[in-house]
């Protein structure tokens, strides 16, 4: 196995050859900190997001959803202390004019230094804001500033209220969120792993206040279980506490989730105990009540809330870097060849099966393939492919994460034994492993491996 950065390597250009990422504006030179997902990583992402929706909010109770919108009152981020601490603090390099991020610059015998040119002429720190500014309308003054959502958590405690008086909703009960948010981030780096532009899914918890703490603990071990269920292995998740020193000052306890990732531990998501702080600032700054009334004991108060925070793409990058994997293979003639196979979980595999008749320019074994693809598309992601020999396109799909491949074959036609008539080849991507299934049996035999 190659050491970490050339692995890092060998991903990153396997997702642009096979349409996992592609850079923004790449044709134009690239823009920084943004990444296009190509027809293979919309998929592995929508699958990621769908399975988040599922078990964060269809499976329960207690949990509703949002879909606030991009475009962010300034007032809204003002209460809630964006607009005023919501930065980086960034020094600039004298010598190669480069912009920094001061936290994170290394040092030599006690020095910072500058990562791009090794000098250590660099300016004093000074803040930077992450928010990316837009304006609303025709004018483009103060008055027209708004801003694009560093965060997705924002609209849903604006939406409190709305959301609580039309759910009906007792405590304790979450608003859950997916969707883009935008930060101008002094260095993206590591890929997709620090961008401008990124997806979130976020829950905000709400409860009573002495439900907190124990709440807290919940959260993070039922967010340790969905890494681990879409196939993050268990030791590569690491949960940090975070010291109060660096907590945000309303934070009764944060933890952070982190993935080993080639380039070192990071962080994927994290779980906060933000008390009642967002809530209360938004109703102190709008006028506007935010609070609970609880029917039993008549008491009225605000809330306060748990925050499981997640990046979708800091999610996908771990998924990509756990699922690579190279392997020497011997075929029956004794020759050997690199195997390159994504070995993600089938349920977040972007493409489920592979259907593959034997050859191409056999119509009878064209529109019995035909056939299984037209029976298998409405249940899950299908790829056809009738070109080549039957071994490469297995490798393609091998590199593509599909975790089952379908062949039709002349057995499948009941040309050799009529036993075997409307039965398909079922080749399992990380074994090799080959099996005879019927038709009549498939789909059900590959909704059970997907679910
Ligand atoms: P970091 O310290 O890495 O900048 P953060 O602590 O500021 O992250 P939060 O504000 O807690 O991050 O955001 C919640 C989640 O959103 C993070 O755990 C991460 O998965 C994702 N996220 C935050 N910033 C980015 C980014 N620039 N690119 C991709 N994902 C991000």
């Amino acid at each position: 196995m190659p050491n970490e950065s050339q692995r890092m390597e060998k991903i990153v250009s396997l997702c642009k050859r096979r349409g996992f990422i592609f850079q923004a504006g790449e044709i134009y030179g690239g823009l920084n900190g943004v990444w296009d997902y190509g027809p293979l990583g919309v998929e592995l992402k929508r699958n990621l997001k769908d399975y988040w929706w599922r078990v964060m909010v269809r499976e329960r109770d207690d949990v509703v959803g949002l879909d606030g919108a991009i475009l962010t009152h300034r007032a809204a981020l003002k209460a809630s202390g964006h607009e005023d601490t919501f930065s980086d603090p960034m020094v600039d390099c004298r010598t190669c004019k480069a912009r920094l991020r001061a936290d994170q610059l290394p040092d030599k015998n006690g020095v910072q230094q500058c990562p791009n040119c090794g000098g250590k002429d660099l300016t004093e720190a000074r803040s930077f804001n992450l928010m990316l500014r837009t304006h609303l309308g025709a004018s483009e003054d103060e008055s027209s500033l708004a801003y694009l959502r560093p965060e997705t958590a924002q609209s849903i405690f604006q939406q409190f209220k709305n959301v609580l008086d039309t759910s009906r909703k007792k405590l304790p009960f979450g608003i859950a969120q997916i969707g883009k948010a935008f930060r101008n981030e002094i260095n993206p780096r590591n890929y997709i792993f620090r961008s401008r532009e990124f997806e979130q899914m976020e829950l905000e918890y709400f409860c009573r206040p002495e439900q907190g703490a124990e709440l807290l603990e919940y959260w993070k071990e039922e967010r340790l279980k969905f890494y681990q269920n879409i196939g993050l292995p268990n030791e590569k998740l690491h949960v940090l506490s975070v010291p109060e020193a660096d907590r945000a000052f309303y934070s009764k306890g944060t933890y952070d989730i982190e993935f080993d990732f080639p380039f070192g531990r990071q962080e994927l998501e994290g779980v906060a105990y933000r008390t009642d702080y967002d809530l209360a600032q938004h109703q102190n700054a709008s006028g506007k009540p935010l609070d609970y009334f609880d029917e039993e004991t008549k008491q009225r108060f605000i809330p306060h809330v748990i925050e499981p925070s997640a990046g979708v793409d800091r999610t996908v990058l771990a998924l990509i870097c756990e699922a690579y994997d190279e392997e020497t293979i011997t075929d029956e003639k004794g020759k050997s060849e690199t195997r390159i196979v994504m070995r993600f979980h089938p349920r977040i595999a972007p493409i489920k099966v592979g259907v593959f008749p034997l050859l191409k320019n056999n119509e009878q074994l064209v529109a019995k393939a035909r056939e299984v693809q037209a029976l298998l598309r409405p249940h899950m992601n299908v790829f056809y492919d009738e070109s080549g020999a039957i071994g490469r396109r297995y490798r393609r799909q091998d590199e593509a994460g599909t975790p089952f491949g379908v062949t039709i074959d002349f057995e499948s036609l009941g040309e050799r034994d009529d036993s075997l008539l409307d039965t398909v080849t079922l080749r399992h991507r990380d074994s090799m492993q080959q099996e005879r299934v019927a038709i009549r049996e498939l789909l059900a035999r590959l909704q059970h491996e997907l679910a």
